[in-house]
């Protein structure tokens, strides 16, 4: 770890140490994470910046929901050297105005990233590349990488996506939770509206291709998943996905899925939303208190304004504390790598949180926790090599190829 990042941390040091369950991590596995390269594929901290009270660059105290999970000091505490701001539009009718306004709410997500950038330049910079990253390690500050989570932020032009690059986008989730004009989604059963990947959706691919932006398939349907890997000339990714095998879930990546994507030189970047990771049985109390609040303030995803958010936040924080949710933990994320690696080898694995998404597990429910899974996977026997394959060296590669790819049209 390097030198601006230890003085933001020396002087909080206890608040690092103190959320990682006593004893552990032991100070090797601390060691050995503050001096890996990290990188965190998938965050909505975006939608937190929405709410202009709200600032990154402040000290939050850990745990409550409307604090976040993700802050520049958790993220210097916990040595997450890069992070994915995921400019996140959520999936709605196919209509001209809709386009209009899902490209925009895309654009105006990126500038909030930005203003964070501008806002802190000696402690957080744009990397576009690889490159980028590592030199940003080496200089002390953090990485901010972008992203977008759903093409319908396209706008159905394939031109958005020149534009979007220029802004530093370097990946595309192709779909959310339901299917969109570029393919079919997981968790859209029974529309099946392309059979997988749409006319259009194949000329985004050939177009991010030649652009060097990364084809996220988290969340798109495993017909959409097997023919974009077909499509791409570069590997593809899942930039926050959990193995079927362990938890069936349709968002979640099949054997198949994964033998395939490695097959190809992709990655899986283990997401670690608990819902994806274990199923645990449902707390209907706490269920029907969640589906009232849905149903007074609307669902999280339809709420864009920034005071009804908070109300909602607010009323969802007393749900919490009245019945508080059993969440899958740092054991159960590793056991879905073990899977994979054991699968399909130690080269196809990363991770990527959905922090700020809904993801977080026990042990590992905000940035500052993250070096409890490496602690967890150094008890299994995991190498420094494989730690820092799991880390970041999986997705850089990834990266690379596509960049290079794009570089040689
Ligand atoms: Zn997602």
């Amino acid at each position: 770890m390097k030198n601006l990042k230890l003085i933001h941390a020396a002087g909080l040091l206890l608040a690092l140490v103190l959320p990682l369950r006593g004893a552990d991590p032991d100070s090797a596995a601390l060691k050995l994470h503050r001096e890996l390269l990290t990188i965190d594929t998938h965050c909505d901290t975006p939608l937190h910046m929405l709410d202009t009270t709200w600032d990154i660059g402040a000290v939050h105290p850990s745990g409550t929901r409307d604090r976040g999970k993700i802050d520049l000091t958790r993220m210097e505490n916990g040595n997450l050297d890069a992070l994915f701001f995921a400019a996140f539009v959520s999936q709605r009718a196919l209509t001209e105005q809709n386009y209009r306004e899902a490209r925009a709410a895309a654009e105006h997500l990126i500038g909030l990233t930005e203003g964070m950038l501008k806002k802190y330049p000696d402690r957080i910079r744009l990397a576009a590349t690889p490159a980028e990253i590592r030199q940003n390690e080496r200089d002390g500050v953090l990485s901010a990488c972008v992203g977008i989570e759903n093409g319908f932020a396209l706008g159905h032009d394939l031109a958005a996506l020149q534009a979007f690059r220029a802004r530093g986008v370097r990946y595309v989730t192709l779909c959310h939770t339901r299917d969109n004009d570029i393919c079919d989604s997981s968790t859209d059963p029974g529309a099946d509206s392309w059979g997988g990947l749409s006319p259009f959706g194949r000329q985004v691919i050939a177009e991010m291709n030649r652009l060097g932006i990364l084809v996220d398939l988290s969340h798109a349907s495993d017909e959409a998943f097997f023919q974009a890997l077909a499509a791409s000339k570069t590997p593809i990714f899942a930039s926050h996905s959990c193995a079927r095998a362990l938890c069936n879930h349709p968002r979640n990546l099949s054997d198949e899925m994964l033998k395939a994507l490695a097959a190809t030189g992709g990655v899986m970047q283990m997401c670690i939303l608990s819902e994806y990771v274990k199923a645990i049985p449902a707390n209907a109390r706490r269920e029907a208190a969640q589906d009232s609040l849905d149903a007074i303030y609307g669902t999280w995803e339809s709420l864009r304004e920034p005071v009804a958010r908070k109300a909602k936040r607010e009323a969802w924080n007393e749900v919490d504390r009245l019945y508080p949710r059993t969440l899958a933990t740092v054991a159960d994320v590793c056991d879905h790598i073990d899977h994979v690696v054991k699968l399909v080898g130690i080269d196809y694995i990363g991770i990527g949180t959905d922090f700020d998404g809904g993801g977080g597990v026990n042990g590992c429910n905000e940035v500052s926790q993250m070096c409890n899974i490496t602690a967890e996977l150094l008890r299994r026997g995991y190498s420094r090599e494989d730690l820092a394959k799991i880390w970041g060296g999986n997705f850089l590669r990834v990266f690379t190829r596509a960049l290079e790819a794009a570089e040689a049209e």
